[in-house]
């Protein structure tokens, strides 16, 4: 089994693959995750405005697998309340049916959040509740009181999206699988017409390598049309849907880390949400057809402007420059159904995923949702091995480290810090402790009193295959998105970590800077005069 794509498709069905038994290779050509599986809202959902789209299969499924993922990684997957509020004046709040009257908006939400429930077959416990006004005010002060109806509070959940991508990656290494990045497909190898492999381009040796296998996947999100593109008769139509956060400090945005909040309206028929991440706050998302480069997404100054102004609707404050900390784009693979009349508005077009077998052996999987990766993993072994067994997927699959052998380590890190770094590092968090107790000068810089960055970038250099510097400081640190200077301030310290335990040549390092300087200004152009 070959699979092309190290985002979170490609690992999951490199996991279930490697769980199955079958030798499994994926290789990544950047770094894995770096696209739209670190860029996505951290939801593990069933979808709750499917709901009022009638999807009910998409919400079903949602709310299984989300159900499924808290079970199998219960150190990165976890419960999330969102407190949806309601205000006098809305047209169709969580996109209701204009048709129903405004004074039965509330009953038909109970219903609603009833379903919800009830569609995970009695797995949730947490239920939802109509909340006081000042209830709701407790748990997000910033919200605007005038024209407040009432507030409801659900549940879901919330994962690292990374987190959850290397997670799998190391489970399936754990089984056998051998995962490589930097490494891209360039070219297929055919033999009668039919896919045997490909020709690959290692990036970090500079040399071309071929790769043989008797299964070819295409796992690479919305570069699949572009990698169908170079196989015979192989033909994937994808719409590609951009989709803007920005990342607030939360000085003004005060909200637990449990808690995420519900735009329950914006103008072009959709919702948004306010969501805890990596001690700030996410504002987003939005929804548009993409044409364009798809390997450098960006935010545009009117994304950021129309976001803030869809949020400021329903705030009681208004949110500034120095609010913004950082932003980020990414681009949803969703699918193309020539059979059926396709939706105009990309904020319509399913979610569901699609494994197409073309006629030359190759099989390209697409569409999807980070919360229905392993769903996605289990089709595609069926439709690869039809009659054979997939495996049973029963047992944690990152569970919780113990409290007690982190205690061994001797770190001094208050409990809410080992649980932020739980939740991104999961059953390694232990490696993680064993570098801080080697070298406890790495433990500074600890950002904002709770991340040793430094020592997580060691982490990642030397178990997670990190090994350039846009990798660490964007993807695996999140560093260019939550921190207004983007990381540039321990970019000399990362360099030295690279070249310490990798031995790369210094020029390369200054060369990957001065590229890394010039993206993070191209980050704080956007929000120039905003
Ligand atoms: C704004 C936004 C918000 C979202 N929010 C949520 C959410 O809250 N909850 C949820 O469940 N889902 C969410 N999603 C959807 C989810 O993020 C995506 O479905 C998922 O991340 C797609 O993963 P992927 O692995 O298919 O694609 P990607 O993550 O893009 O991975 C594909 C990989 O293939 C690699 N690749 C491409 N070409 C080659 C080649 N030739 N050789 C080798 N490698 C190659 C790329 O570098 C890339 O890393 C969101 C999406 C967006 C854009």
């Amino acid at each position: 089994m070959l699979v092309i794509g190290g985002g979170i498709s490609g690992a999951g069905i490199a996991l279930v693959c490697a769980l199955a038994g079958k030798r499994t290779a994926l290789i990544e050509q950047r770094d894995f995750g770096s696209a739209t599986s670190s860029r996505s809202s951290k939801l593990v959902h069933g979808g709750i405005r499917y709901l009022s789209q009638l999807d009910l299969p998409m919400v079903m499924e949602g709310v299984r697998e989300r159900e499924r993922l808290l079970s199998l990684f219960p150190s990165l997957v976890e419960p999330l309340a969102f407190l949806l509020p309601l205000y006098k004046g809305l047209k169709r709040p969580l996109g209701m049916p204009s048709f129903i009257p405004s004074a039965l908006r509330g009953l038909s939400l109970r219903i609603g959040l009833r379903c919800y429930e009830a569609l995970s077959m009695g797995t949730q416990t947490q239920k939802h509740a109509a909340l006081r006004a000042e209830e709701a005010f407790a748990l997000a002060p910033f919200l605007k009181r005038d024209e407040f109806e009432r507030a409801l509070l659900y549940y879901d959940a919330q994962a690292d999206d990374v987190a959850l991508t290397l997670a799998a990656l190391r489970a399936s290494r754990r089984h056998g699988a051998v995962v490589a990045n930097h490494l891209r497909a360039d070219r297929f190898l055919v033999d009668s017409g039919k896919v045997v492999g490909i020709e690959a381009y290692d990036d970090l040796a500079k040399k071309a390598l071929e790769v043989r296998a008797a299964h070819v996947v295409n796992a690479t999100g919305v570069f699949a049309k572009n990698l169908a593109a170079l196989a015979p008769r192989s033909d994937v139509h994808l719409l590609p849907s951009k989709g803007v956060h920005l990342v607030l400090s939360p000085s003004k945005l005060r909200l637990s880390s449990n808690t995420s909040v519900v735009l329950p309206e914006t103008s072009d028929g959709r919702i948004a949400f306010l969501i805890p991440w990596m001690g700030r706050v996410l504002l987003g998302t939005t929804d548009s057809p993409f044409e364009g480069d798809l390997s450098e997404p960006m935010a545009t100054q009117a994304e950021v402007r129309s976001l803030l102004s869809e949020a400021e609707r329903f705030l009681g404050i208004k949110i500034e420059r120095p609010d913004i900390l950082g932003h980020f784009a990414g681009l949803r693979p969703l699918v193309f159904e020539a059979s059926k009349k396709q939706e105009t508005a990309s904020s319509r077009v399913s979610r569901k995923h699609k494994i197409v077998r073309s006629p030359s052996g190759l099989t390209h999987v697409l569409g999807g949702k980070l919360t229905t990766f392993l769903l996605m993993g289990l089709d595609t072994f069926r439709a690869l091995f039809p009659g054979q067994k997939p495996p049973d997927l029963k047992t944690p699959i990152e569970p919780k480290p113990k409290p007690e052998w982190l205690k061994t380590k001797g770190v001094t890190l208050s409990a809410s810090a080992v649980q932020a770094l739980i939740r991104l590092y999961g059953a390694d968090t232990p490696r993680l402790f064993d570098i801080l107790a080697e070298s406890p000068s790495l433990a500074t810089p600890l950002l904002d009193g709770t991340r040793p960055v430094l020592a997580e970038a060691l982490y990642h250099i030397r178990y997670g295959m990190a090994v350039d510097v846009r990798g660490l400081l964007e993807t695996r640190l999140r560093l260019a998105w939550i921190l207004p200077d983007h990381g540039v301030g321990v970019l000399d310290a990362i360099m030295g970590l690279l070249q310490k335990e990798l031995g790369m040549p210094p020029q390369a390092l200054q060369a990957q800077a001065s590229a890394y300087r010039t993206y993070a200004a191209r980050m704080d152009a956007v929000l120039e005069g905003v």
